[in-house]
């Protein structure tokens, strides 16, 4: 947790010296709370204070990677409790669990199935982001199972085995593509962190109690491996949701170091999968970096992908399109132009219904932050003069040898000085997007 200059101030040595280029120890304490000076500056700090300012500045979640390229993983540097305070900063891993005992052709299905679950929402692209292959066999059919899924996937891995020998196996294989291994527990402790340490990867630490997971990462830091994602095994839901909640509450409000690492959760022995998607939801809304299912059924996939999508969207800022011109269809010099502004859920709804239209269209999106088209306006960033501009910026003009323009009905107020800004023929649209294909349809006629 930040310290307040006060705070900072006891740790210096109050000799006012000046040697930091304040006047006083005061200051200096003053512009470190606010990160606008180093620590480094005042040479006369203890060895206690050097560790105090540290572990200040340090971030209370361990922001942990797993995979590598840009298919990689990045979990925890959350500094909130809740969204609305700030906002979540980096959305929960959703990944699938293959048993290592099933068929070759059986698991090439389950991670070709994997492979092809990704849909498009709003603008953005919703994927799952981890395999994770768990071993029920020997350690030479885990290698292979491994070895299988790592060259068909570009997705994320995590080994799961607590059988040492066959995590080596697997990671002399992987270790590149750095995978979660899982997981490691106070009867493979020093296996388990040699194994991290040698091959440098980020490891999984089991304990069904906070207080023996504590003691196992205190250990693990004091090693310099600090690469952990937390897990406390098979619960119940609302136990689960206590544990992932007091790990959060210990890391934020205690600055507890040793609980300051994101979590991982394994829905499990769900025969129905609407019970497995429940349970995952409740652990994505609260606090969980990574959830493990086994469901590979798209429906169920898509319903968590949208909820971790809302929940870790900035709650200040709506979410938006690109400003661009969009062809809506097989578009020519005579296409219809309609204005909107680059709020997602304005764009989507215009986009659908000139799409129903079967009018071929050209959509030029204004960028108004992300709101919609009345607050825009009211915020005033939806002007004849923004417009003007947009058009200009995104060259409209070369696209259309005619000169007119389709608005919102709820703006026909500014249709006159839209003309003049642009010298376009300005036409009002509907008010509301339903009425946009019977409009399109009887101008095009
Ligand atoms: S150098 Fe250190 S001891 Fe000297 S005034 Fe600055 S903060 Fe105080």
């Amino acid at each position: 947790m930040a310290l307040s200059g006060l705070d900072i101030y006891k740790l210096l040595p109050k000799t006012n010296c000046r040697e930091c280029g304040f006047v006083t120890c005061l200051a200096f304490a003053m512009q470190l709370a606010k990160r606008q000076v180093m620590a480094e500056k005042c040479p006369y700090l203890s060895e206690e204070a050097k560790r105090a300012l540290e572990a200040a500045s340090r971030p209370p979640i361990k922001l942990v990677t797993i995979g590598e390229g840009e298919n990689k993983l990045e979990i925890g540097n959350e500094t909130v409790m809740f969204r609305h305070e700030e906002k979540f900063h980096h959305p929960c891993g959703l990944g699938f669990i293959i048993e290592d005992n099933l068929k070759e052709e059986e698991i090439l299905e389950i991670v070709k199935q994997i492979n092809a679950l990704s849909f498009e929402r709003v603008g953005c692209m919703l994927c799952p982001n981890l395999i994770a292959i768990r071993q029920n066999k020997d350690a030479a059919k885990f290698a292979q199972t491994v070895r299988l899924v790592k060259d068909n996937t570009s997705l994320g891995l995590v080994l799961m085995s607590k059988d040492a020998q066959a995590q080596k196996q697997a990671l002399q294989i992987i270790s590149a593509q750095k995978p979660l291994i899982y997981c490691l527990n106070k009867d493979n402790y020093q296996e388990f962190s040699k194994i991290a340490a040698e091959f440098r990867v980020p490891v999984a630490v089991y304990a069904q109690e906070l207080s023996e997971l504590s003691g196992i990462t205190q250990k693990l830091i004091n090693q310099q491996i600090e690469d952990l994602i937390l897990d406390t095994g098979k619960k119940s839901i609302a136990e689960k949701i206590w544990d992932l909640t007091q790990i959060r509450r210990a890391s934020l409000y205690r600055s507890d170091r040793t609980l300051g690492f994101p979590s991982l959760v394994i829905v499990q022995d769900r025969s129905r999968p609407f019970e497995e998607a429940l349970e995952a939801s409740t652990y994505i809304a609260k606090y969980a970096g990574i959830v493990l299912i086994k469901g590979t059924q798209p429906w169920e996939v898509l319903a968590l992908l949208t909820l971790r999508q809302n929940i870790y969207t900035d709650p200040q800022k709506p979410l938006q399109v690109e400003s661009k011109i969009y062809p809506v269809g097989s578009v020519d010099d005579k296409s219809p132009v309609l204005i909107t502004t680059n709020f997602s859920l304005t764009y989507y709804t215009v986009l659908g219904e000139v799409e129903a239209s079967k009018v071929p269209s050209y959509i030029i999106t204004v960028d108004t932050e992300g709101m919609s088209v009345l607050t825009a306006w009211a915020a005033e960033k939806f002007t004849a003069e923004v417009i003007a501009a947009t058009m200009d910026k995104l060259a409209i003009k070369e696209k259309v040898s005619h000169s007119r323009l389709i608005i919102p009905g709820y703006v026909a107020v500014m249709s006159g000085d839209l003309e003049e800004k642009t010298n376009w023929r300005v036409t009002v649209g509907p008010k509301e997007a339903s009425g946009i294909p019977s409009f399109l349809k009887n101008l095009h006629g």
